[in-house]
């Protein structure tokens, strides 16, 4: 998506332990026109599917997965939560993932009441860098038995195995910036 790889290149910052910084438009401060741009990409994309839901992870995912749900007849977003207190083990499905940004790993759920048998589930997430964040969510369907339409990817690194690690597993992974290097701090699309 051009405009994304330009905001991309005009305003990424590149971090230690290949960490990409786009606060000022995606993941503290939220740019709308462009939010609404990538939900716009994402139905252009994901046109041949009818999500029941759409799936994410807080905090980032949430903003996206919005202006997502406006071009897919306004249909729900239910986002999983991460570092709750656990004392409701049976009302939620459980799934675990090593946080790419913070090094731990984490637990993260969604209550029961809000995936059912058979729900037709778009998944999307900011970044996909080694694939744990968006396995923990295919886990959830999977206990859910949710039928996964396909996962939408703002930003992917696809030096990182993250992108062949989930279509290996047989999944449909679109991504809207595909960066193949961020090395001296240089940022190179596919
Ligand atoms: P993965 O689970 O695929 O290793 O990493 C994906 C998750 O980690 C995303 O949900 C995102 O929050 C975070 N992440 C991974 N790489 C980056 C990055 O380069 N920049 C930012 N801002 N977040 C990242």
């Amino acid at each position: 998506m051009k405009l994304l790889e330009e905001m991309i290149i005009k305003y990424g910052k590149v971090y230690p332990n290949d960490v990409l910084k786009i606060d000022s438009f995606l993941n503290h401060q939220i740019d709308i026109k462009l939010m609404f741009e990538i939900g716009k990409e994402f139905k252009r994309i994901f046109n041949d599917c009818k999500p029941d839901k759409i799936l994410t992870i807080e905090a980032s995912g949430i903003g996206i997965a919005t202006a997502v749900s406006t071009y897919f007849d306004y249909c729900p977003v239910v986002f999983a939560k991460k570092d709750r207190a656990l004392n409701m083990f049976n009302e939620t499905y459980q799934s675990k993932e090593i946080s790419y940004t913070r090094g731990s790993t984490k637990l993260i759920e969604v209550s029961r009441e809000y995936l059912s048998e058979n729900d037709n589930i778009l998944i999307i997430d900011d970044f996909l860098a080694n694939g744990e964040a968006l396995n923990s969510l295919l886990d959830i369907c999977r206990q859910a038995k949710c039928n996964v339409l396909g996962c939408g990817i703002v930003v992917c690194k696809t030096y990182q195995p993250g992108l062949k690690r989930i279509e290996k597993l047989g999944y449909r992974v679109e991504c809207l910036a595909k960066i193949k290097s961020m090395d001296n701090g240089e940022i190179y699309f596919e």
